[in-house]
């Protein structure tokens, strides 16, 4: 987008910041789910359902598409036989579609790029059905993968040869008062910053699209945003299941409950949380 002529430079004043590139995004929703207020976040009612959704964010920058995170794919069924028996009755999910399957309606049949928020079973379901793409994860969350794994790692997901891997470290760049970041095109519009505790390598995803706007995803950190705005942890017995390190889990989520208060604009969107997305709206809309 061409910004008008400017016929005078002010003398004084900061430097204007760099116009973000024309990055603009999408949430793909492949699947919700209903359940109990008070079994998302600690200090949510047990009288009150509230919805929970497993989405793809396809990311459109001139320099090329993405996907952060998968949503459920088009084998779920056949890969959920990994949640072991015990476990699977505090896991479960709703009609699917997939996110290959709405893309390719859309004509986008090509993804050259996934990169994961984490490795669990509801966010890495879908990179067998993107064989072209090279999938990016976190050093740490690689280690993960390699080290004998929580229950929400499933084999049938992730052991395929097909799957084209690849790390990343972090850059020293301070971004949002993380110390550490990881800038993917260069220009600020799409930067990857570590949040440790749910998992290992667990990322959040800081969008800044052409408008200016900002949109932080989250992954796990939490399940719902009022987590977040009361920096509470998972319900207990949740976070027992899926926290792999429930102390550092809690200390990103007090990180996260700072930079919401430093930044009251910024748009923090756990990848659950159906309330949030529905503010949003899905794919095909994007958010420009
Ligand atoms: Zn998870």
């Amino acid at each position: 987008m061409l910004a008008p002529a400017v016929m005078a430079q002010p003398a004084l004043g900061p430097a204007p910041a760099p116009t973000p590139a024309a990055l603009e995004f999408s949430l793909i929703k492949t699947s919700e789910v209903s359940t109990l207020e008070g079994l998302s976040y600690s200090g949510g009612s047990y009288f009150a359902s509230t919805r929970l959704q497993h989405i793809a964010v396809l990311v459109r920058h001139p320099q090329g598409d993405f996907l952060f995170d998968g949503g459920l794919g088009k084998n779920i069924d056949a890969q959920f036989k990994d949640m072991p028996l015990w476990a699977r009755p505090f896991f479960s999910y709703g009609p699917v579609t997939p996110a290959r399957q709405q893309l390719d309606a859309a004509g986008l049949t090509r993804i050259p790029r996934i990169f994961l928020s984490h490795a669990h079973w509801d966010h890495a379901s879908a990179l067998v059905d993107f064989p072209e793409a090279e999938v990016w994860l976190s050093e740490a969350e690689k280690a993960y993968l390699a080290s004998p794994h929580a229950v929400s790692v499933f084999p049938s997901q992730i052991a395929p040869p097909a799957i084209r891997w690849h790390s990343y470290a972090w850059s020293d760049k301070a971004v949002l008062g993380f110390s550490h970041s990881l800038d993917i095109f260069g220009d600020g519009s799409a930067v990857l910053l570590p949040l440790p505790g749910h998992t290992p390598g667990s990322v959040g995803l800081l969008l800044t699209t052409a408008s200016g706007r900002q949109y932080f995803f989250i992954g796990d950190s939490v399940w719902k945003s009022r987590a977040i705005v009361e920096e509470k942890p998972k319900m207990w017995i949740a976070s027992a299941l899926v926290d792999e390190d429930q102390p550092r889990t809690m200390e990103t989520i007090s990180s996260l409950h700072r930079v919401q208060q430093q930044n009251p604009l910024l748009l923090i969107i756990p990848a659950h949380d159906a309330q949030v997305h529905d503010a949003i709206g899905y794919f095909p809309h994007f958010v420009k």
